[in-house]
Formats: structure tokens, sequence, C-alpha cells
């Protein structure tokens, strides 16, 4: 049996009733750029958010960098977050002209070990960006408390935890503002890419909806030079549509994680851990096992895939070089990065699927 590590052609089959209908409106009325298509998806999410602005953005990345720029970020600050993510968190920092502070992760929930945050602040820290990473969400009275303390920004990185909660509120609420990522294999995934940037800063929104759109309130006249970092009204249409069924699909990725933790918890692989504050949304099931090399490899012969999230930190890729950061820097990230091992979970796996999973994983460990 092959078991697909992702399949969102099922998604798709299961409201393709719903989906072909608005993108062909959004044809039939050649409605492609901003309009109303946009306007209904943006105001769907922020009602969904609890926030008081959503600025449709081209990409999580692009998300990110508007809402640097929208919160008033400027060149020569810096900035804070962890070496444990996807370099879409650490480009925009580098693209609105901030340094990027590094920081190690908790070993326990894989998030920004907040206990670090204090000694990193300097003079010029204006900002963190705390990555609520695989699903889970971080500590964000912590982080919130910190800022609060030094005068610092609040950026939730929540790319991987749309619908994710902390004390019962979601991604989003903690921060000055929030941005998701709808690249397709996230999940709420767009049919191309496309995110969002959230806040309740009114003056901030507007920036960030200027600067997404060339700095222009009127077609031909800007008021400053922005970026066409526009969400398009096709891909708003499509994910106005999947933000209704986001809550069932996230509560199903959760099913899939309770059957791996009752069936595998007393096997030789470390499960990850749901802290008793937060609601984890499963974007990635990450594990830990010894071995990983000769595990992913006898998994793959019995039809499981896996995948590493993420096999290089940000501090050892070559593109951050300049940040004179070697091995040894991170040593919770870097032994993270030696052992973590993903596993298939998606809102549509099939029992059968997940049974030949864990069946194959015993196999495997004993
Ligand atoms: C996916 C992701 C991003 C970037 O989103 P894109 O839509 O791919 O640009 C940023 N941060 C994290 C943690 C992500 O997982």
């Amino acid at each position: 049996m092959n078991v697909p590590f992702n399949d969102l052609k099922r998604e798709y089959k299961s409201i393709k009733n719903e989906i072909d209908p608005v993108i062909k409106e959004v044809i039939d009325n050649t409605a492609f750029i901003k309009g109303r298509f946009l306007k209904e998806f943006e105001e769907s999410f922020a009602a969904y958010s609890g926030t008081k602005h959503a600025i449709g953005a081209s990409s999580g990345t692009t998300a990110i960098h508007l809402a640097l720029l929208g919160m008033g970020l400027e060149p020569g600050d810096e900035v804070i977050t962890v070496a444990n993510t996807f370099i879409g968190t650490t480009e925009p920092i580098t693209h609105a002209g901030c340094s990027i502070k590094l920081l190690d992760v908790d070993p326990v929930y894989y998030n920004i070990d907040v206990s670090k945050i204090e000694d990193a602040i300097t003079p010029k820290t204006k900002a963190i960006i705390p990555v609520h990473l695989y699903g889970q969400m971080v500590d964000m009275d912590e982080v919130c408390q910190i800022a609060n303390n030094h005068n610092l920004l609040v950026i939730e990185d929540s790319a991987q935890a749309i619908g994710a909660e902390y004390k019962g509120k979601r991604a989003g609420n903690f921060g000055d503002a929030a941005c998701f990522s709808f690249y397709p294999g996230k999940n709420l995934g767009a049919y191309g890419d496309g995110g969002i940037v959230i806040t309740d800063n009114d003056a901030a929104a507007k920036k960030m909806r200027l600067l997404s759109d060339h700095g222009r309130e009127t077609k031909y006249s800007s008021d400053f030079e922005g970026f066409n970092y526009r969400l398009d009204a096709i891909q708003a249409a499509i994910l106005n549509v999947k933000l209704r069924h986001i809550d069932k699909w996230n509560d199903a990725r959760r099913d899939v994680a309770k059957f791996y933790y009752d069936n595998l918890k007393e096997f030789d692989i470390v499960l990850p851990e749901e802290h008793s504050d937060c609601r984890h949304v499963y974007h990635v099931y990450c594990a830990q096992v010894k071995n990983r090399e000769k595990f992913q490899a006898d998994l793959k012969e019995l039809g499981v895939p896996t995948g590493i999230h993420y096999p290089e930190p940000i501090h050892t890729q070559k593109a951050y070089d300049r940040l004179g950061l070697g091995k040894g820097t991170f040593p919770v990230t870097e032994d993270l990065a030696d052992k973590i091992v993903s596993l298939p979970v998606f809102p549509f796996m099939e029992e059968e699927e997940l049974q030949h999973v864990v069946d194959s994983i015993k196999k495997v460990l004993s």
C-alpha cells in the first residue's frame, strides 16, 4: 500500500461543486484584480480571526514584508526570530532593511525559547516575530509580556497555524499584526500562491494596503513607492470557499495526530507534545527518531513517505553566511535538524492508510 504524504486532489474533489462555480464567476466577470472577491475574502478572514483588518497579499513571505513596513520598521532596526523556521520568515526582515537576530527553540515544543529573548534585546531591537511552528502556537503571554516591557512590536508568523489556538484564542490575536500563508500545502491552501496580514491597527492597515498596491490611492497617482503584492481575486474567491471548511479540516488533522499518539506512544519515537494551553493544528506532524536515514528508507520501502521540516536551520544556510553564525550556535535547533521526521498528515487520510503508517512504523522500529 502506498500512502501519500499529502493529497490535495481528495480535498478538491470534496468541494469541487462549491469551488468550480466561484472560479467560473471570477472569469465570467473578468474580475481578476482587487474588487468584490478580494473584499469578501478579506472580510471573512478578519471575522474568522477576530481582528479589524485583513489585507490580502501575494504570499506569506510578502505578507510578512508588508507587516514589517506597515508597522513602521526601519532600516537598521533589529528583529528577533528563530533559527528553526522556513526562510520566508527571515527574508522579509532583510528586505525591510532590518537585521535578523536569531534565537534557538525549546526542545519540547520546537518553538522560540522565550527564556532567551530578554538577553537578545538591544537598543536597536524593534520587533519579535514568533513563529507558530508546525501548527502549535508560541507561549504568547510570555512573548507579549517581554515585548511590552521593552516596547517591542510583535508580528506573529502564523503561516502554519491558521485556526490554532492559545488559551482559547486564535493565532493572530496576540501580536500587533499576524501573517498567514496560503501556499497550496498549508492547512488553508490556495490554488497558487497567496497570503494575508491581519491587524487591529487602523493606520498600519492603511499603510499595508497602500504598500501592497504600488502606494497608490487612485489608479495613476501614488503617494509613495510600494510593491505589487496583491492577492489575486481568483485565489481570494477559492479561499473564501475553503475558509468555511478549515475548522473541520483542522479537526481531522487532530484526529490523525491522536491516532498516531495512541498507537505509537509506547514505541521508540518521540511524538509531538501538545502544550496544555494550545490547540495544535498539525500542519506538520513532527516526530524524532534515532537513525533517521534508515527509518525513512525502511518506511519508504513499505510505501510510507516522510519529510524533514527543516533539514537545514536558517543560520547554517549559505544565504546567511554573513551572519557569521556557524554550527554550534543553536544546539537545540541543530540537534532537531538531525533527528526530526515528519509523518503524513492531511484531512482526507483514510483509516486503512493510518493503520498502514502505524503498522509500518512499528515494524521498522522493532
Ligand atoms: C510557508 C511559510 C512562510 C512563507 O509563506 P509563502 O506563502 O510560502 O511565501 C513563512 N513562514 C513560515 C513559517 C512558513 O511555513
